[in-house]
């Protein structure tokens, strides 16, 4: 099975919009059952979105490290899960950059998480094109998941490549690129965190032209939408196009 995971960033600006948006993505999720649909709105839309989606699942932007307490706009583990959240992005380019989230920061988050029983989707990859994505990626994984053992439940970890210069950009990393890219990230996922089949996906730039020659590579399990996400009928079009490379 294929994932695609829809990120739908800080949009859209009411609750009305967050409500059509995730039932047209619901219908799709419904009709084309061999993809495995993600739905990830802001935190303020997660309960109107939930009521929403039955086949597609429910996912949250990012996370904390903790079950509640004295942490001022922080939304917790407990509050995700009562909220019906199952999958939670954490580590996106655009949080390490605007937000200034550490690795360190990083790394508490995905560990909690994992350990909650949620199902993480650490972003990770490079800011230039010029520069080869492992050296940076290699010490992100390193950083971001230090300290975690099989007993973690690393089995619910799934690592999008998102170069940072294709992301919103309309200009995405070749298939090939970023196939290799997955396939030298399992490597690593394989031999220093023991993870049997580990799941990369790709982000950056995804829109319904090329979404087919990402998921026709073995090494990429789905990808991670940002823009494209949010058209209703092109995301429709891209489930479709998951579901039938699943
Ligand atoms: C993203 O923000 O994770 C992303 C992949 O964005 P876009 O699809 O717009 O490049």
């Amino acid at each position: 099975m294929k994932t695609i995971i829809a990120n739908w960033k800080s949009n859209p600006n009411s609750v009305k919009d967050a409500v059509i948006l995730a039932k047209s993505t619901e219908k799709a999720a419904l009709k084309y059952p061999q993809a495995e649909v993600v739905v990830a709105p802001p935190f303020l839309y997660l309960t109107e979105a939930k009521k929403e989606l039955k086949y597609a699942k429910l996912g949250a932007q990012d996370s904390f490290w903790n079950e509640g307490g004295a942490y001022t706009g922080e939304v917790n583990l407990a509050q995700l899960k009562t909220a019906g959240v199952s999958f939670v992005i954490i580590g996106h380019s655009e949080r390490r950059r605007y937000l200034g989230e550490s690795d360190e920061v990083i790394n508490r988050k995905v560990s909690a998480s994992l350990r909650y029983g949620l199902q993480v989707v650490l972003c990770v990859g490079n800011q230039e094109r010029s520069e080869d994505p492992m050296r940076v990626i290699s010490s992100q994984l390193a950083q971001d998941l230090k300290g975690l053992a099989p007993g973690d439940k690393v089995e619910n970890l799934t690592v999008a490549y998102e170069p940072i210069w294709a992301i919103g950009t309309g200009d995405a990393e070749s298939p090939d690129g970023a196939a290799n890219v997955a396939a030298r990230i399992k490597e690593q996922l394989t031999r220093y965190w023991k993870i049997g089949s580990p799941r990369v996906l790709y982000g950056g730039s995804v829109d319904d032209k090329n979404i087919a020659k990402f998921l026709e590579k073995e090494e990429i399990d789905g990808v991670l939408v940002g823009g494209a996400s949010l058209k209703a009928a092109e995301f429709g079009r891209m489930i479709k196009e998951t579901n039938s490379k699943s």
